[in-house]
């Protein structure tokens, strides 16, 4: 089964396919993960990365695509995969589809995320993720907080802040995705298996709940 995470940043995109991951036996491939472990390493790839992600811009296409079509050779990913913030392009989702097609497989579902723009900076500014590469769960300081302040409850590694969640960095990636990524709602619901959520406090729906649906939703759909 292969699901796609789609959302603006701060929706919820991991979060959700943290829960799908360990629910569904299927691996997380998260796109900004693979950047963020090659900045860390200072690899030539890193440095490239780094270089659009400190400003809120996407990393160019053909870099990118290279990386995913390396990563879905992977025996681990060949029964599913949840792909979490790739495509954020048509172009990097009409690659997708051609390297599944070379596989016989296709997009299963699309997990489409909207948050009000206004709760999106709050969300991020907020975030704080487990430093265990293994783990990586995801918090948020005032929403959803650890137990004991700074410390992950699933594994006891420390939380850290990414760098690009501060508020100026936050407006251009917004920008990015309404420009680069959010034409992909159509894209998806054309082919029709768009399945659309809102994460908000306003409705008491946080990245945990809207998981729960998605389950529901393909327990029904099999
Ligand atoms: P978020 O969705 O919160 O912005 P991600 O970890 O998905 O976080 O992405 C962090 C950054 O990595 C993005 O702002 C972008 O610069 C880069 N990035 C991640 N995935 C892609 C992609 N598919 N195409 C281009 N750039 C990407
Ligand atoms: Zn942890």
């Amino acid at each position: 089964m292969v699901i796609i995470m789609l959302g603006a940043p701060g929706t919820g995109k991991g979060t959700i396919a943290g829960i799908l991951k360990e629910r569904l036996g299927i691996p997380q491939v998260s796109t900004g993960d693979i950047f963020r472990k090659h900045i860390q390493e200072q690899t030539e790839l890193g440095k490239l990365a780094e270089s659009y992600i400190s400003k809120g811009e996407l990393v160019p296409d053909d870099v990118t695509i290279g990386l995913v079509e390396n990563r879905l050779e992977d025996d681990d990913v060949q029964a599913g995969i949840i792909l979490d913030g790739f495509p954020r392009t048509v172009k990097q989702a009409e690659e997708l589809d051609k390297l599944l097609d070379k596989k016989g497989k296709k997009v299963d579902l699309v997990i489409n995320l909207t948050t009000p723009e206004e709760e999106i900076i709050e969300r991020i500014v907020n975030r704080r993720i487990c430093s265990n590469q293994d783990c990586k769960t995801v918090y948020n300081l005032v929403l959803n907080p650890p137990k004991q302040e700074g410390i992950c409850d699933k594994c006891g590694s420390k939380l850290i802040q990414r760098k690009d969640d501060n508020e100026e960095t936050v407006k251009a990636r917004f920008n990015s995705y309404i420009e680069q990524t959010s034409p992909l709602v159509e894209y998806y619901e054309k082919k029709g298996n768009l399945y659309s959520a809102i994460v908000s406090k306003s409705i008491n729906k946080l990245g945990k709940d809207v998981a729960e649906d998605v389950l529901n939703f393909i327990k029904e759909e099999k």
